[in-house]
């Protein structure tokens, strides 16, 4: 029979049946509201992605605090996906949920600045080093307003993206390489446009490539993930991120680092972990602790030149912004995470039970013979059911093994523990407690174990 993963395909099946059983079993409550699908939403869930879980339905949550989750069928999950990073410092955190609730009785949006405004302002400067910045509310957002800064100042018409990318809902990314040929991503729905007119995809880490790219001297700028994180999991090699400035910076084209994902580095991101130069920068999700906010910063260079851009447009209708941005609800909350959430305290619990978890996960995989490996950015932990390292996004999607994976998150989540739908990636936030990730390992044990048997 086919092996995926090391894994017999009969042998996957055999555990799923089980698994979806014993999962369906004990969610009576949640099956009988969203087994067949959720009344008045399309396709039965309020969101399309919430059909991508490996369940064989979601359940329904009741209470989300801290590191768990609880459902209306009373059981409680070690929650390691945290929303896909949109929680990764713990759900409700307590000074975010204290500024909220301040803040609800004193305006929820009116378009005007406010003093939580003035004070974020300082925070995000100081702690990322770029001086200027603007609040959107997804990280969608700020990356396609960022990109439109970018053609805006360097009078040039293309981006370069890396294979395999991800940022967001943001349609000139959607560009892929497939046998040497760039292409519209396969399932970007809707869209009639070549969009490899505006986009080039090359492979991370392949430096000569990036060099050969920007040599045509019509590419506006690069963005990038400093860590391919939704792609498996990608790490730059040696020197690639040295040579990628180096090489933006001969060809004239401006370097966009979108830290949504690897924020978990540390306080700072990767950026200031690794000491990366970007001329733009985009952090999205878990900036507001959960309340839909983004930001993103530029050097004063790109600030200057932006001005003088703006002086020669007609005023109005730039394409940037939407109404519910910079409103005072996310201003409370990103203080609140800035000045007391994501603390240099609480990065250092996270890495030190991220490093706990990403040991533990080797060992399993190590003490079953399987031929997978273990990645780790800061509190960001991903298991890869393939050889590593991964040095590009072609090697990713070629390790990627939905058919396996699926069947181990469902059986983490029967073992008690959630991590994210899309890919294996687990988080550890400040609430994530030490014998949650015990749980988590001693999980991954006992369904990888059945797997192999
Ligand atoms: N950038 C990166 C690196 C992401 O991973 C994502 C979402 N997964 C986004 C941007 C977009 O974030 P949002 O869906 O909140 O707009």
């Amino acid at each position: 029979t086919e092996i995926i993963g090391g894994i017999s395909r009969s042998r996957i099946a055999a555990v799923r049946e089980h698994e979806t059983m014993v999962y369906v079993a004990a969610r009576p409550r949640s099956e009988a509201a969203i087994g067949k699908g959720a009344q008045g939403y399309l396709g039965g869930v309020p969101m399309h992605w919430m059909r991508d879980w490996p369940m064989p339905f979601p359940f329904i949550v009741k209470k989300a605090k801290g590191a768990k989750l609880t459902d209306i069928d009373g059981i409680r999950l070690a929650d390691f996906c945290l929303g896909d990073t949109g929680s990764m410092f713990g759900h409700s955190p307590a000074p975010v949920a204290d500024a909220i609730r301040r803040q609800a009785r004193r305006g929820l949006t009116y378009m005007l600045p406010n003093s939580d405004a003035l004070a974020v302002g300082t925070l995000l400067s100081e702690r990322f080093g770029l001086p200027y910045w603007q609040v959107a509310t997804t990280a969608s957002d700020a990356n396609r307003f960022a990109l439109r800064v970018a053609r805006a100042i360097t009078n040039r018409s293309k981006i370069l993206v890396f294979n395999g990318s991800y940022h967001g809902a943001v349609d000139e990314t959607f560009v892929q390489l497939q046998h040497g040929d760039q292409t519209n991503k396969k399932g970007l729905a809707g869209e009639f446009r070549d969009l490899t007119q505006g986009a080039v995809a090359v492979e991370f880490n392949d430096i000569e490539a990036v060099e050969k790219a920007l040599a045509e001297g019509d590419i506006a700028c690069v963005i990038t993930e400093p860590v391919m994180t939704n792609s498996c999991m990608v790490l730059p090699q040696p020197g690639f991120h040295d040579a990628l400035r180096a090489a933006t910076r001969k060809h004239g084209t401006l370097l966009l680092i979108d830290e949504t994902h690897t924020i978990s580095t540390g306080p700072g991101g990767y950026t200031r972990a690794y000491g990366l130069e970007p001329d733009l920068f985009v952090l999205g999700k878990p900036i507001a602790g959960g309340v839909p906010a983004s930001v993103w910063g530029m050097s004063a260079d790109v600030a200057a030149r932006w001005q003088e851009y703006e002086a020669t447009k007609e005023p109005g209708y730039s394409g940037m912004g939407t109404t519910l941005s910079a409103n005072p609800l996310q201003f409370a909350a990103m203080r609140a995470m800035l000045e007391d959430v994501m603390t240099d305290d609480a990065y250092k619990w996270m890495e030190e039970r991220a490093e706990r978890l990403q040991e533990g996960l080797a060992k399993v995989i190590e003490d079953n013979g399987l031929a997978w490996h273990v990645v780790r950015v800061g509190a960001r932990v991903e298991f890869i059911c393939a050889p590593g390292p991964l040095a590009n996004g072609t090697e990713a999607a070629q390790a990627h093994a939905p058919e396996l994976e699926s069947v181990i998150h469902l059986g983490l989540v029967n073992r008690g523990c959630l991590i994210a739908p899309f890919h294996n990636m687990m988080l550890v936030s400040p609430a994530t407690k030490k014998k949650h990730v015990d749980r988590l390992i001693m999980a991954f044990e006992d369904i990888v174990s059945e797997l192999a048997q």
